[in-house]
């Protein structure tokens, strides 16, 4: 694979199987969804790797950083926290055809606190395996464009988009990654096939501009669900997730995460249930 240069920039290699067929896709994917679950994070991952951990955007929700200061710091590459690292034992690792493996769980490899070589040893390695997958994921899929050149067939590049609306991100503190509109502009304009979106944790949104976003981004595959932690972040109501989630079912796989009543309906439903005991 081509190298990089000290300034981020990238010796291009051209690829004509970007554009692999959608449906195929598709259809190989159903198939990873129909197998039985393995209790990962994301269903459809056979296993996790990571040759990079740590991230420096600070979401509220983010399970790896707790993760990471709590039960694994003791784990040498946690010993400084959640500072972004280079892992050179995960590059002994081999993957087999077939498998889907969900590529640094624990961070970002994209966030622009990451050193273009670090990224390049990474899809160097992935390079090494074509009869697996590997699904990218990251929340400043800006920089996907500085190695679109040099991605392997085999990725899957992925953004999580937990709203259309920036504000919230912003006045919540939700995190100090690249805004969402941002986001979807960057995955909008990216020209690859095998792209997925995943809305978790859903936090309120315009639901005509989210299915608008979809549309423009076209990824095969969309996560949906709801924080699986007490986070008390401004959430949609249930039936307007499960809307968006009918609208922008037709011709991609829609897997539904942790779908629940908002925390706002269930107080509301408790406050309900309060009125009814004292009449
Ligand atoms: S981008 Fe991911 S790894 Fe980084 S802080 Fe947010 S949730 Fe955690």
């Amino acid at each position: 694979m081509t190298a990089t240069n000290d300034n981020n920039s990238v010796v291009c290699k051209s690829k004509d199987i970007r554009l692999q067929n959608f449906t195929e896709v598709k259809e190989l994917f159903e198939s990873y969804l129909n197998r039985k679950s393995n209790g990962k994070m994301f269903k459809l991952v056979s296993g996790t790797w990571n040759p990079v951990s740590g991230c420096l955007f600070n979401c509220r929700y983010c399970w790896a950083r707790e993760l990471a200061e709590t039960k694994l710091k003791k784990v040498q590459r946690y010993q400084e926290g959640f500072k972004p690292s280079l892992n050179e034992s995960e590059f002994k690792v081999k993957f087999q055809k077939g498998d889907l493996i969900f590529v640094c769980d624990m961070g970002d490899l994209f966030g622009d606190f990451i050193p273009s070589a670090w990224i390049q040893k990474v899809l160097d390695h992935i390079e090494l395996f074509p009869e697996a997958n590997f699904l990218l994921l990251s929340k400043n899929p800006k920089r996907y464009h500085e190695f679109i050149d040099l991605m392997p067939k085999n990725v899957i590049l992925g953004t999580t988009i937990e709203t259309n609306i920036d504000r919230i991100v912003k006045e919540h503190n939700v995190s100090k990654a690249p805004l969402p509109s941002k986001r979807y502009e960057a995955m909008k304009s990216l020209h690859w096939s095998r792209k997925m979106v995943s809305i978790e944790p859903i936090l309120d949104f315009d639901l005509d501009i989210l299915v608008q976003w979809i549309e423009g981004i076209q990824p095969f595959l969309v996560y949906v669900g709801f924080d699986n932690y007490d986070g008390q972040m401004p959430e949609p109501i249930q039936d307007k997730v499960l809307q968006l989630i009918k609208l922008i079912s037709s011709n991609r796989l829609v897997v539904k995460k942790t779908i629940r009543p908002a925390w706002s309906e269930e107080i509301q439903e408790g406050i309900k249930r309060e009125d009814a005991k004292k009449r």
